[in-house]
């Protein structure tokens, strides 16, 4: 392969950042000096056919990695933790940004040339120009005409409007999810797949909130999108009602019927004043005493995806192509492959070839 295309640093960067290893790491792992990695990432010296080689074991990707030439993006605020982001080290933070940015290229390979259809599309509106987030929620749910009330199955719903949902294993617990909307392209969603079915429906709605209302990042585009999942998932018209007179049972029931959390349906109640502050204060007393913050009773299964093993069903029909195929098309590693795009699947989805 000495005609080959050359390799890219950056491309190195994002496969060791994906792998969490430092540059220290990679070179004890290759043999090399941690000067020459830095120096073969920057690109101020070419890297060579042996050290792609040895790269690619170490970092669990083939080497035809290295040559794509796609643009890396940041994801700004699109990363949603169910703790505060400074808790983050920095390497895990790094490791979601370069695990996204594959996924995008990944996606991007898997789309070309693929007709694309969907019953609706994602909408943008501006907080302030358009409504508050509550608002633009509301705009949603009518664009996309959905009935009052509950909403049975959300990944289903983001579905039909073309967004890919993709649940990963992040191997960081801290995370639930991160989108990446980039524009000419399908957005994404990447839910941590060891989530509980309420989080997750909850980290959906916020990572579509900020597909519909955020392309810059400002202070308040947490809380607005937090704001959007809220009335999203539970319009005030429509549960304030059942939320009066809440006790922890009842929530634990409400739970399977709005499909949120207890602690979901509990501030929302207080949000809606269904209840006294003073009566949200026994409530969250009482959750936390039953040990419930950490884990709730009536835990809701999880949303199954179709769109991404439509895809991927689309290439092994009507392509013809097996799993190694795809691989190779996405240069991606056979484990990394089959665990982020046919998960779910199983035993079930095993594609026959
Ligand atoms: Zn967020």
């Amino acid at each position: 392969m000495t005609d080959a295309a050359p390799y890219f640093g950056e491309m190195l960067t994002v496969a060791r950042e994906a792998a969490k290893m430092t540059q220290t790491d990679l070179a004890r792992a290759t043999g090399y000096d941690q000067s020459v990695v830095s120096r073969m990432e920057s690109g101020d010296i070419a890297i060579t056919e042996s050290a792609a080689v040895e790269f690619s074991k170490a970092l669990k990707v083939p080497v035809s990695f290295f040559r794509q030439t796609d643009r890396l993006y940041g994801l700004g605020a699109s990363f949603l933790f169910h703790r505060k982001r400074q808790t983050i080290p920095n390497p895990d933070l790094k490791k979601i940004q370069a695990e996204v940015n594959i996924i995008q290229m990944q996606l991007s390979r898997l789309l070309r040339g693929v007709p694309l259809e969907s019953e609706y599309h994602v909408p943008t509106f501006e907080v302030g120009v358009d409504g508050s987030p509550a608002e633009i929620a509301r705009l949603v749910r009518a664009e996309w005409q959905l009935p009052a009330g509950p909403i049975r199955n959300l990944v289903k719903v983001v579905e039909s409007a073309g967004i890919f949902v993709i649940y990963h294993r992040f191997h960081i617990p801290k995370v639930d999810g991160a989108s990446l909307w980039i524009t000419g392209l399908s957005p994404f969603v990447v839910l941590n797949e060891r989530m509980p079915g309420d989080r997750t429906r909850w980290t959906l709605a916020h990572e579509l909130g900020h597909m519909v209302m955020h392309r810059s990042v400002s202070k308040s585009i947490e809380d607005e999108a937090d704001e959007f999942a809220s009335e999203f998932l539970m319009p005030e018209r429509d549960i304030t009602l059942d939320l009066r007179d809440l006790t922890l049972p009842k929530a634990a029931n409400l739970k399977l019927t709005w499909r949120s959390s207890m602690q979901a349906l509990i501030y929302r109640a207080k949000d809606v004043r269904a209840i006294t502050p003073e009566k949200y204060k026994s409530l969250y007393i009482q959750l936390s005493k039953h040990g419930f913050r950490k884990a709730e009773p009536n835990e809701l299964p999880r949303e199954e995806t179709s769109n991404i093993s439509n895809l991927i069903r689309y290439h092994t029909t009507e392509n013809d192509m097996s799993v190694d195929d795809l691989c190779r098309m996405t240069h991606s590693d056979k484990d990394w492959f089959e665990a982020t795009y046919l998960p779910a699947a199983g035993p079930r989805l095993r594609i026959a070839k």
